[in-house]
């Protein structure tokens, strides 16, 4: 009996059934450059006052956590600056966490959720898990999406929830905060609730501007972040938002009582004192992205431009061999569905020329 036909024989939720759950591969091999984290370590600065504020916790571990993680909160408004205070900050077990909140908030049956793809993947699922409708919105050439196009489509759907990605994944594009403002301005008469992503905000080239800049007088925008990418804690799982204190009240009406464990906590504070040296790889990762754009455009493939710590790239005229040569080589990168192309995380200046050196004998052949 297969998986679907085991999950036939139980009472599933009818808009369940049939459904794949996320997941790309998991595989034990030497080079992973497929899910987009900091390949580089925590450095050993970091580790050490990680691993002191956890052993600090664990005398009160027989408590229950500050359901309210409020040096978390304040720490991570002050790393974000621009103002932002405690009120302005929720977060959760990563920033999937934190769009199902907003989702299970601002969503729901009867609503709707709109994203723009190629985006992320877990959009359509977040909205499906909370029974909220998701509509895919239309790019333009090249993925591009403009502040026109954008809110001409935000105001003729009428959606409760828009998601932005900026950065974008799977294709490293940045949006211009005009198109941020038009489609706030568009989700007015629906009231919308706009979500910009900025998971990889950190490794956007210097000067490309945060949504963070637009929060002022805008009660309905949030700028949801990651502590998975560049600050190369994907494991301890925590995201979190900036928004106005109202969206964070509606939070904490879906939210479970002590959804961040008392660990969790101690680890993203520890992390966030010792922000400069976790962050320091960020530079390095940056130079080995503009490094991977500039030499598979070399190679004679279509690289997209990228302000993340991926490159999506086209040109291939049979992606899944391209996938499996490198995997037989021992580098992971994804297969994002999109036809033609890959998506690689740029890792370690090592680990970036395995992977181009694979993919120059690949085409060599
Ligand atoms: N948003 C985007 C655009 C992502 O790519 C990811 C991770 N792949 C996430 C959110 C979620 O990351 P996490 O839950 O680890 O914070």
């Amino acid at each position: 009996m297969d998986q679907f036909e085991r999950l036939s024989q139980l009472p599933l939720r009818d808009d369940l059934r049939g459904q794949h759950p996320y997941g790309a591969p998991q595989l034990d091999v030497p080079i992973l450059l497929n899910v987009n984290e900091n390949t580089f370590g925590v450095p050993l600065d970091a580790k050490e006052a990680i691993l002191k504020a956890v052993a600090d916790e664990l005398d009160g571990l027989n408590r229950y956590p500050d359901r309210e993680f409020t040096e978390l909160r304040r720490a991570l408004a002050a790393y974000l600056g621009h103002g932002l205070v405690a009120e302005n900050i929720w977060a959760a077990n990563g920033s999937n966490e934190v769009l199902q909140q907003l989702l299970q908030a601002f969503g729901g049956p009867g609503r709707i959720a709109m994203g723009f793809p190629p985006t992320y993947s877990m959009y359509p699922l977040l909205a499906s898990g909370t029974g909220t409708a998701y509509a895919a919105g239309v790019r333009g050439a090249g993925f591009s999406l403009s502040a026109q196009s954008a809110g001409e489509q935000v105001q003729a759907l009428a959606p409760n929830v828009v998601f932005l990605c900026s950065p974008n994944n799977p294709t490293g594009t940045v949006l211009g905060l005009d198109v941020v403002e038009a489609v706030y301005e568009a989700g007015e008469a629906s009231s919308a609730i706009v979500i910009v992503d900025e998971a990889y905000a950190e490794f956007a080239h210097a000067g490309t501007p945060s949504a963070l800049n637009l929060l002022e007088g805008r009660p309905r925008l949030v700028v949801s972040r990651t502590m998975s990418k560049a600050f190369a804690l994907a494991g301890a799982r925590v995201g979190y938002l900036a928004s106005a204190p109202e969206v964070t009240d509606a939070i904490r009406l879906v939210r479970l009582p002590y959804h961040l464990s008392a660990i969790t906590q101690a680890t993203a504070v520890a992390a966030l004192r010792n922000s400069d040296a976790l962050l320091a790889n960020v530079e390095a990762i940056k130079v080995q992205r503009d490094r991977i754009v500039d030499e598979l455009g070399q190679m004679g493939l279509r690289p997209a431009p990228s302000d993340s710590n991926f490159v999506l790239f086209g040109g291939m005229a049979d992606p899944s061999s391209v996938w499996e040569k490198l995997l037989a080589d021992g580098v992971l990168i994804r297969d994002v569905g999109i036809p033609g192309h890959l998506r690689v995380t740029a890792g370690t200046e090592a680990e970036t020329s395995a992977f181009l050196n694979g993919m120059r004998d690949i085409l060599a052949k």
